[in-house]
């Protein structure tokens, strides 16, 4: 695997591979890799001819200094495990390659109705932080294609909506949320829990399994509600539990029995904040 830390050098690096014709898949990530980012390499490395891999802590996307301060780094580990997972480049830039003008906000995007809700509404400012980011790094790698984790529901309606907003022919493939043996999404941030909290951190799971199985047509108002209650009883404060129309994020109090729902989840678990989410119709 070559590790490239100038944007420059990485443009060089790929402008030979398209001239070549070969097809790149892009995974972003923050790093302190787990099996969900793995699973995204290696949907690249079926589908594209070459796949870099980018780790990079994003500081514009981080609405609270305390969590980005927090977040766990473990380097050594996570060049070894893309390396065993056979990823071409590893894009390694520091904050002055992604934000030579500093980090101070120099473009707003317009992500409408999807930056109000949700992980928008409870992150101010953290898409907008999300979507500064991801343009630098399609600037300077240009894919074939961008794989993105559905763990990130929200996200990746906001990255569709971004490529769209740049006329962009860059193609997303969403991966399936990668999940412990006991069903945790799994997540860089379940670093810092202990095991016994992980157990506990396992009722987003169990609850957004519950919704989907006792899911009926008409008002959604106590299903919301029961999902909420269960969430404080296992010591995971909720800052939402949400059903939506699956295709553009509608949150949605009655269901008329056909529309297809995503039910979402984000809860705040021994100081840690996780999300998760499930589509009802699988
Ligand atoms: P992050 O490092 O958290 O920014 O995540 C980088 C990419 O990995 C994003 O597209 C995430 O949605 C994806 N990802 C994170 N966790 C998982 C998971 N458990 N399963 C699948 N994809 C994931």
């Amino acid at each position: 695997m070559e590790i490239i830390k100038k944007a420059t050098d990485l443009r060089i690096r790929l402008q030979k591979v398209r001239e070549g014709k070969a097809t790149i898949g892009f995974v972003p990530t923050m790093g302190a890799l787990h099996e969900g980012h793995v699973s995204l390499l290696r949907k690249s490395n079926q589908v594209c001819d070459l796949s870099v891999c980018s780790i990079f802590i994003n500081p514009t996307q981080f609405n609270n200094a305390d969590d980005l301060k927090k977040y766990p780094v473990t380097i050594e580990q996570d060049i070894y495990t893309l390396e065993k997972n056979r990823c071409d480049i590893l894009f390694l830039p520091g904050v002055n390659d992604i934000y030579p003008g500093g980090t101070e906000l120099q473009e707003r995007f317009d992500l409408g109705y999807l930056e109000t809700i949700l992980e928008g509404e409870f992150r101010p400012g953290h898409f907008q932080g999300v979507c500064q980011v991801v343009k630098r790094l399609l600037g300077i790698v240009d894919p074939t294609y961008l794989f993105l984790g559905q763990k990130d529901y929200q996200q990746c309606m906001v990255l569709k909506k971004l490529l769209q907003l740049l006329h962009s022919d860059i193609r997303t493939v969403i991966c399936p949320t990668q999940r412990e043996t006991n069903g945790l999404a799994m997540s860089s941030r379940n670093q810092r829990l202990t095991e016994q909290q992980k157990n506990e951190a396992t009722a987003l799971y169990k609850t957004l399994l519950w919704i989907k199985e006792n899911i009926r047509k008409g008002s959604l108002a106590r299903i919301k509600e029961e999902a909420g209650k269960n969430l404080l009883l296992h010591n995971c404060k909720p800052d939402y539990v949400e059903i939506a129309l699956a295709d553009n994020l509608e949150m949605i109090n009655e269901w008329n029995g056909s529309n297809k729902l995503v039910a979402l989840v984000a809860a705040e678990v021994y100081g840690v904040r996780l999300i998760d989410n499930m589509l009802l119709d699988d």
